[in-house]
């Protein structure tokens, strides 16, 4: 069992939560439950999630090209130098 928040394994037992062990935290104070996978995240969650990945692919694409874009400089830099 790993902290989500600090990846700390020094976590303790804190009683249950909707029916499932609830458990906190000993380095950050960060409470969780146990199961966090997909399927326990609602549609709600879901799409906030694809809407996220979709800004970040075209984040990281502005990124490449301002990446690339630097690059071509740095190569004619050296080019000369
Ligand atoms: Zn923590």
């Amino acid at each position: 069992m790993q902290c989500l928040r600090c990846r700390s394994t020094h976590v303790r037992k804190n009683g249950k939560k909707a029916s499932k062990p609830n458990y906190i935290c000993a380095q950050c104070g960060r409470q969780f439950i146990d199961s966090y996978d997909l399927q326990g995240y609602s549609e709600e969650m879901k799409h906030e999630c694809e809407r996220n990945v979709c800004e970040w692919s075209r984040f990281s694409s502005y990124r490449m090209t301002k990446k690339y874009a630097s690059s071509d400089r740095n190569n004619l830099g050296k080019e000369n130098g």
